[in-house]
């Protein structure tokens, strides 16, 4: 079976939502907005058909989300295309990207058929008591450009599993690959009823949309905790359920007793992962003092050689900055940074690459009243402080309304479990740089927002449980 090239097919298109690959500045695609009116039409449609989709059996459904995960993965290098064209990051990454995403589609299937419900022993001889588990109904998912496409597989396959249908607005930076999965989705034998990509040039009013009409019985959300908190507050209305996975500052700290090497390798994968532009990235290093000297001058080495190039050319490790607002608010992070005192041991500056490309940097000498600490970077950037013991490197790293993901590197067993324990962060990584999988529960504590994804909890964010009373049995 030859591939198509969902990019061919959208640069055909003449709507008024013109979408641009970063690395270049070209216009790839113009697809159709929808408008409220359309958008509204399509949840009334989407709350009728949920019924029927939630009747059929939980094995049917899973067998439709394997054939899309099959079709997904077969997809795979066209997919990939897409991502790189509209996120820009290098396209092996993309590559992982659809295998990632792809991920929880597989996950949910499987899933789909184990939403057990649960007997409770009895408060009275002649009652029983049980509880199951049924569909929340028909909700609404925002997502973000950073992820195109393992942000929306991470709602949509969980959403339909457990029996509901869902409207996604992705981001009007990357609407291409939430389209493609959506024909692949229709393909598998998803009703088109059921699932419904809807992009749009002005999101504002479409959150408006999604937290007023009574019909949505829940919306999640990944995105910037500002946008986060305005949904909440929007929410309040028709107390709408909400799952948000909002901003992080993750630290990454890097104990005296640590494998440097080892720490090495996790903080490139931590920091630099699409060029910086995650929200478990990295976002500040935490040294101790007494190899502060040794893990900079690793670090630096091992960051002035990351190739900064297009993601379509080969050996590309690191792609342009998104848009323009990006690359501007991380060299004006940096520019601060440099200007009170910190210093470049790499990079620091802009590009020649294109535009929008940032030269892979560390800072050195960073003091925690810089702005660069205290705010989310999405950048190729890795500033580092230093600490004297324990105690200062928890007491910084908690420092911040954030408490999404943390990485740690010590050979001590005793500190690893002491400092897992202190974090107050939903992920901690002990010796890893990366940690995301469809098997484990992503999402924050704090302003990092409420919920999971993935795992076997990810299934219950569009789940009701029911407590069912049985009485009169004696
Ligand atoms: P980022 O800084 O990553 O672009 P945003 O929170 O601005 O983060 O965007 C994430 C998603 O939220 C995107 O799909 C965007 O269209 C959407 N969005 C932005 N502003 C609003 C809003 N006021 N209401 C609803 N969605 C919004």
């Amino acid at each position: 079976m030859t591939e198509p090239s969902f990019l061919g097919e959208f640069s055909q298109g003449n709507g008024q939502l013109a979408v641009e690959n970063p690395a270049t500045g070209e216009v790839i695609a113009r697809i159709k907005s929808y408008d409220l009116d359309e958008i509204r039409a399509l949840i009334e449609t989407a709350d009728r058909a949920r019924h029927a989709w939630a009747a059929r059996t939980a094995k049917d459904r899973a067998n439709i989300l394997r054939g899309w995960f099959n079709l997904v993965m077969q997809n795979q290098s066209a997919l990939a295309e897409l991502v790189t064209a509209e996120c820009g990051k290098p396209l092996a990454e993309s590559m992982g990207e659809v295998a990632y995403g792809a991920a929880f589609i597989e996950w949910f299937a499987e899933e789909a058929k184990r939403t057990y419900g649960e007997t409770v022993p009895s408060f009275a001889p002649d009652k029983r008591i049980l509880t199951i588990k049924q569909p929340v109904g028909t909700c609404a998912a925002i997502t973000p450009w950073n992820f195109p496409i393992a942000m929306v597989t991470r709602k949509v396959a969980p959403a339909l599993a457990a029996g509901c249908s869902i409207i996604l607005k992705p981001a009007e930076l990357t609407p291409l690959s939430a389209l493609a999965l959506e024909q692949l989705a229709l393909e598998a034998g998803v009703p088109p009823e059921i699932f419904k990509v809807v992009p749009v040039t002005d999101p504002k009013p479409v959150g408006e949309l999604f937290c007023s009409d009574p019909l949505i019985r829940k919306l999640s959300f990944t995105g910037s905790t500002a946008v986060g908190k305005i949904l909440m507050r929007q929410s309040a209305q028709n107390v709408t359920k909400l799952s948000l996975e909002l901003g992080g500052n993750a630290p990454f700290i890097v104990f005296d007793d640590a494998d440097i090497d080892s720490a090495i390798e996790g903080a490139i994968a931590s920091k630099f992962r699409n060029a910086g532009q995650t929200c478990v990235c990295a976002n500040r290093f935490l040294v101790q003092q007494g190899v502060a000297a040794e893990f900079t001058a690793k670090l630096a080495d091992r960051v002035g050689a990351l190739k900064v190039a297009a993601g379509t050319e080969a050996g590309s490790q690191i792609g342009p900055l998104i848009n323009r607002p990006g690359h501007d608010k991380v060299a004006r992070l940096v520019s601060d940074a440099l200007e009170r005192g910190a210093k470049a041991a790499v990079g620091g500056a802009a590009s020649d690459k294109g535009t929008l490309f940032y030269q892979p940097t560390v800072l050195t000498g960073v003091q925690s009243d810089m702005e660069i600490v205290s705010t989310e970077v999405f950048g190729p950037v890795a500033p580092i402080m230093t600490f004297a013991d324990e105690s200062e490197a928890i007491a910084l790293a908690n420092d911040t309304p954030y408490g999404l993901a943390a990485y740690f590197y010590t050979r001590d067993i005793g500190r690893a479990w002491r400092v897992m324990e202190a974090l107050e962060y939903g992920m901690v990584a002990v010796n890893d740089g990366i940690l995301s999988s469809e098997v484990a529960p992503f999402g924050g504590i704090k302003q990092s927002g409420l919920g999971r994804e993935g795992s076997k909890h990810g299934i219950d964010e569009y789940l009701e449980l029911k407590y069912c009373l049985m009485s009169g049995l004696a």
